[in-house]
């Protein structure tokens, strides 16, 4: 089959590969039909995840089709169409018991981490009662790729942990494709204001169609001078950083009112400064997290009624033998407008 390998950093080949088998009763075998690539995956490829050895197939979201279960997997069966959730979950460990899926003991991210991922033909998922999702009949099943990782990533890190509220004023610095998974879940909860900040002027008017109230382009450095003359000079209620660079936390940090949050999303490779001498009296919280994809039937259920409509953040379409150019096309988003780039079988 073809699939798409990690060969080191800077490094990456279009190979082909055997068809993945099951290895253990509870695992099954996915024929994917869509998949998308991840900025997460860029880090990979520029060699900042340790974990992720070279000749590893990359890709941790997607759609498909079971071609073939183990014994012990009871809630699917060959011919049944299935979302890949990014996390893999036994259901059975402390931290899965508590609903904390993704530092399952014998699973978590290993989805084209520390296992072969979903970008190729066919991919073995471990844990299948508890890592796949049916799709509803009749489904859009490319907005039910966003259901993989990044809408419960935006809700789960962002929305949930920066506890949006009725009336609240949040900030999502960066409005990537993370960034407007959290602008279009926080609308769950009627924040009075969501202000975007980002450094790409279409990044941002999309923002405003998404239903940001607001939005800053920060070229100037003046975000933050700006979001103090919105709020009165409070700041915001959460300040959910979608970047993962020391620059974009800080700004959390100069933009959170006394009693708000900073909901770090962001993928960091290097430390950021924390300014306690600035926040040691503001009685703010400072989260991170990484998805547990606990929200994932919740999230289904509100692309199905069409309250949030996910597949308007797919740019460009690609079909597998072309993932090269759909890396290039994604890798360069400033000059391609790219979000999310849909990869098919
Ligand atoms: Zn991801
Ligand atoms: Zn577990």
């Amino acid at each position: 089959m073809k699939a798409f390998v990690y060969r080191g950093p800077g490094k990456k080949a279009l190979e082909d590969r055997p068809k993945p088998e099951l290895r253990a009763p509870t695992d099954a075998v996915v024929k994917i039909l869509k998949t998308t690539i991840c900025g997460t995956d860029l880090h990979i490829l520029k060699g900042d995840v340790p974990t992720c050895a070279p000749g590893r197939i990359l890709g941790h979201e997607g759609v498909g089709i079971i071609d073939q279960v183990g014994a012990a997997v009871t809630s699917f069966h060959a011919g049944d169409r299935v979302i890949v959730s990014c996390i893999s979950s036994c259901g059975k460990c402390d931290y899965c018991r508590r609903g904390m899926y993704s530092h399952c003991v014998e699973g978590g991210w290993i989805l084209g981490n520390k296992i072969d991922g979903t970008q190729a033909e066919y991919v073995r998922i471990p844990f299948a009662d508890t890592s796949l999702y049916h799709v509803p009949e009749g489904a859009d099943e490319e907005a039910l790729v966003m259901l993989s990782d990044i809408l419960p990533t935006g809700f789960e890190c962002g929305v949930l942990n920066g506890k949006v509220a009725p009336g609240s004023t949040i900030a999502i610095v960066g409005a990537g494709p993370i960034g407007l998974a959290a602008l279009l879940t926080a609308q769950f909860y009627s924040p009075a204001e969501i202000i975007m900040i980002d450094l790409d002027d279409n990044r941002l008017q999309l923002s405003t169609r998404f239903g940001a109230t607001r939005t800053i382009n920060n070229h100037d450095g003046k975000a933050v001078e700006k979001i103090m003359q919105m709020t009165g000079g409070r700041g915001v209620d959460a300040a959910i950083e979608a970047v993962g660079v020391p620059a974009s936390f800080i700004t959390c940090e100069d933009i959170v009112a006394p009693g708000g949050i900073i909901a770090n999303i962001g993928v960091h490779g290097v430390k950021a400064d924390l300014h306690l001498e600035r926040l040691w009296d503001r009685n703010i919280a400072i989260t991170t997290r990484l998805v547990d994809t606990v929200t994932t039937p919740m999230l289904l259920k509100t692309v199905q009624s069409h309250r949030i409509d996910p597949q308007k953040l797919i740019t460009h379409r690609f079909k597998l033998d072309q993932i090269l150019d759909a890396y290039d096309t994604f890798g360069r988003a400033a000059n391609t407008n790219a979000l999310k780039v849909l990869i098919e079988s």
